[in-house]
């Protein structure tokens, strides 16, 4: 059997390479007699482990000493509360900006614990842009502004950093870390859950700037305190261990490309072929605002709704699986992360050609 082409925004597609790789050492990590699965957190060669992935993922993104890498659980959906809990400190309020499904699932956290004042919102236009900068409401005593870099299943995507004034900006990059080049400089917290461009689920990497630690409220949770898990390496308690190993070969990997500026000429490429070739085709269409288009989650639908069941079932036969849209919106959408080769593209434009040429 061959890999397939999968296209899922998450769990997503890995890198083949780091796959044979973590089979090469599944049942002896180099000599130590025992898988990573098996091994303690507190080992030498797990800590070494944890440590290596952190120092490349901070070369890769870029991120100073001001910052704490923290390695958590919960996917980022915890951190929807988790963020308001530590960052509120004094404050009862926090800007929010809604770009789509996953702008909108943060604010219903953040509500059961802020005052949540919507800044910007694109809901008018069916979330198929970004609203103007120059149009936000950003509020004087706001905790923080978060925002949602790359909205998943909306497939829209920011080609800016806002500026949220003196709060610090926190920004939900699930579906966009590592896929270009970001100045980490310019935020408070950024987290992503692993699912897409890091690893396995089960980790969620959250990045944040030292002064905004130790501010939690007194009722935080203590596996939620960012303060704690900094203090304790992330090892507070019982790590995502595989998943924190998986995520350091991804790391590995990812330099091998030639880092996170490769990278993103690499996704530039890809989304543009598979965008050029969508506007190309009267029988394929993609709504979003073409400056705002995503790189990483690309929803197309095709001429007529009837024929999507067999358009899927055409691709499956092919090896090109889990092309079906996001329940909540229907059509099709080809998550096209760091790890789908540029042939996986190139493979589903020549299918989509010949399938809009039979049934168009
Ligand atoms: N934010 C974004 C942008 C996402 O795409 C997702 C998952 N698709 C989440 C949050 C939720 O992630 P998790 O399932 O890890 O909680």
């Amino acid at each position: 059997m061959s890999r397939a082409y999968n296209f899922c925004a998450g769990p997503a597609t890995l890198p083949e390479s780091v796959l044979k790789q973590a089979r090469d050492e599944m049942l002896d990590w180099r000599g130590t007699g025992m898988s990573v699965m098996e091994m303690s957190h507190r080992s030498d060669a797990f800590v070494e482990i944890a440590e290596t992935a952190e120092r490349d993922f901070r070369e890769l993104a870029g991120i100073s000493d001001d910052y704490a890498v923290l390695f958590m659980q919960g996917g980022a959906s915890s951190q929807f509360s988790t963020i308001p809990l530590n960052l509120l400190g004094s404050k009862t309020s926090a800007d929010y900006v809604n770009t789509g499904i996953w702008s909108k699932k943060a604010i219903a956290e953040a509500e059961r614990y802020a005052s949540v004042n919507i800044v910007a919102s694109s809901e008018s236009s069916g979330f198929t842009s970004i609203p103007d900068p120059s149009s936000w409401q950003v509020s004087a005593d706001a905790a923080y502004l978060h925002y949602t870099p790359n909205e998943t299943i909306g497939g829209v995507e920011f080609d800016f950093i806002p500026d949220s004034g003196s709060a610090p900006l926190v920004a939900d990059m699930s579906s966009t870390i590592l896929s270009r080049p970001v100045d980490v400089s310019k935020f408070g917290l950024i987290y992503a859950g692993a699912q897409k461009n890091i690893g396995p689920s089960g980790l969620v990497v959250v990045v944040i700037r030292k002064d905004l630690l130790g501010k939690a409220r007194q009722e935080t949770p203590t596996m939620m305190n960012y303060q704690v898990i900094a203090d304790h390496g992330s090892m507070y308690n019982t790590p995502a261990t595989y998943s924190w190993y998986l995520a350091g070969l991804v790391f590995k990997w990812l330099k091998a490309q030639g880092g996170v500026k490769a990278m993103g000429e690499i996704n530039r490429r890809k989304a543009e072929k598979l965008y050029g070739f969508i506007d190309n085709h009267e029988f394929y269409a993609n709504p979003i605002d073409p400056r705002f288009r995503s790189w990483m989650n690309v929803p197309f639908t095709l001429q007529d709704d009837a024929l999507n069941s067999a358009f899927l079932e055409g691709a499956n036969a092919r090896g090109l699986l889990n092309l079906a849209g996001h329940r909540s919106v229907g059509g099709m959408r080809a998550s096209i992360y760091n790890a789908m080769p540029e042939a996986g593209v190139d493979a589903l434009i020549q299918y989509m050609a010949e399938f809009a040429q039979e049934r168009g």
